[in-house]
C-alpha cells in the first residue's frame, strides 16, 4: 500500500535508502516518533519536494542510493531536510559535524586551536602552540637586545 501511495514500482521499498527516507519523514512529521523531539519538535523540515506522492522518487534523484552503511547527514545541523543541506555521512563525520564549539576552542588570544595546535604543559592545562612560538620569539628577542 505504502509503495503505491508513493508511486515506488521497483521494490525500492524494500532497500536501506527508502527507509532512511521515510525515517526522515517521520523524524520530522510524527510526534510519536521517539526522536521527533530533537527534528520535527524543533522546527526540522522536509522540503516539499521529498514529500508527498513522488517524494521518494525525487529524493533518490537528488542523493542516489545511499553508499554502503552512510548515514543521511544534514550539513547545518539546525536547517532542513533539502538537496541543498544534505550529504550521505560516516557517522564519524556526523559526529564532527555536531560539536562545532569543539571545533573552534580557542586561546586567551584568539588562537583557533585546530589551526595552530595545542600542546599539553606540566601542570596538565590544554597550550596553544601558537602563543609558546611567540612567547619563545619573544625572549630570543629580549636576549640579543640585552647583549
Ligand atoms: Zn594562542
Amino acid at each position: 500500500m505504502m509503495g503505491n501511495q508513493y508511486g515506488i514500482t521497483h521494490g525500492m521499498h524494500k532497500t536501506s535508502t527508502y527507509r532512511i527516507w521515510h525515517g526522515m519523514i517521520a523524524r520530522c512529521r510524527y510526534p510519536s516518533m521517539q526522536s521527533y523531539p530533537r527534528y520535527g519538535g524543533r522546527g526540522i523540515t522536509v522540503c516539499d519536494r521529498w514529500q508527498g506522492e513522488n517524494g521518494f522518487i525525487n529524493f533518490l534523484a537528488d542523493m542516489g542510493e545511499r553508499p554502503g552503511d552512510l548515514t543521511l547527514d544534514r550539513v547545518d545541523n539546525d536547517g532542513n531536510y533539502t538537496p541543498e543541506n544534505c550529504r550521505w555521512a560516516t557517522r564519524s563525520e556526523q559526529q564532527r559535524n555536531k560539536t562545532p564549539a569543539k571545533q573552534h576552542e580557542v586561546c586567551k588570544r584568539g588562537h583557533i586551536f585546530a589551526d595552530v595546535g595545542v600542546y599539553v604543559s606540566k601542570s596538565g592545562a590544554r597550550q596553544c602552540k601558537q602563543c609558546a612560538k611567540e612567547r619563545a620569539r619573544a625572549r630570543e628577542a629580549a636576549l640579543r637586545m640585552s647583549k
